[in-house]
């Protein structure tokens, strides 16, 4: 009788068992620490709901999601303070981790992203961080917190000093300065080949985070703390494809900071999700 029917609360073709599954998908509905417009809690299943929509082939990377065993695991259960919600993403991550399987995360914004790297540092010891945003997120303490979304990079940067980050455009004096000081591989550009050489010889494990306001907010307006003169659609996907050299490498990655009640139509959901598919079909 099962086959009659479908379920669309989870990513598209997630179909697979836990213990089948090379890949597992789950999301992070946080966004406590977020400074101006809540609702990425919410981000995770407007993905899941909008990969409905796409084809499950990808001609330019001639594979469909049939051919992969991913599962949905769907929303974390998170209670507690703040650091007992990171606790428990921490551990999950680990133990999925061990597990020997992909991660696939969807935020939540940005905050979350470090408790799902601190346990991809306690597996993997050596690793490189790539993250497509708009801002540094290099901040020490953001309105008195120092595990803020405006604080990721920095914390990330405390576990691994290989970050590279793309497609960055705002942050403080201060973050600029850091990330100078520290000759940071912060760039304005998305990442090219001459980039990803630089990255693939370092030959290092590597997680990939993509805070979708690196994209220019005519082709993302759904997110928190829209930021102009990004990029568009095509050309993060013309970056994300130059990963196809590495992609034995990538452990997982991340899609943070879509948030459904400031999208328009879709928009934003609907390129997390493609995203989502891009990858997957590339790691997996
Ligand atoms: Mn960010
Ligand atoms: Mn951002």
């Amino acid at each position: 009788m099962e086959e009659y029917f479908i379920d669309l609360s989870k990513f598209m073709m997630a179909d697979s068992s836990y213990k089948d599954a090379d890949g597992v998908i789950f999301s992070i509905p946080y966004d406590e620490t977020t400074s101006f417009k809540p609702g990425a809690r919410e981000g995770g299943n407007a993905i899941r709901t909008a990969s409905w929509g796409l084809e499950t082939y990808s001609p330019i990377l001639d594979r469909d999601l049939s051919e992969l065993k991913y599962c949905d695991l769907k929303d974390l259960d998170l209670y507690g303070n703040q650091e007992e919600k990171f606790n428990t993403i921490y551990h999950v991550t680990k133990e999925i981790l061990k597990d020997n399987k992909r991660i696939i995360v969807f935020g939540g914004e940005h905050s979350i992203t470090y408790p799902v790297v601190k346990a991809v540092k306690d597996m993997y010891g050596d690793f490189a961080v790539i993250q497509f945003d708009a801002h540094c997120d290099l901040r020490d303490e953001y309105l008195g917190n120092k595990l803020s979304h405006a604080c990721v990079m920095r914390r990330i940067y405390e576990l691994t000093k290989d970050i590279f980050q793309f497609g960055i455009r705002s942050g403080d004096k201060e973050e600029w300065d850091f990330a100078k000081k520290n000759n940071l591989y912060l760039k304005m550009d998305l990442m090219n080949e001459e980039d990803l050489e630089h990255i693939k010889s370092l030959d290092k494990p590597i997680y990939v985070t993509i805070d979708i306001d690196v994209l220019d907010p005519a082709y993302a307006p759904g997110t928190g703390t829209p930021e102009p003169c990004g990029f568009s659609t095509r050309e993060l996907f013309n970056s994300l494809y130059l990963l196809k050299d590495v992609k034995d490498r990538i452990i997982g990655f991340d899609i943070v900071e879509v948030s459904p009640i400031h999208d328009i139509a879709n928009i934003t959901a609907i390129t997390a999700a493609k995203i989502a598919r891009e990858l997957m079909l590339m790691i997996l």
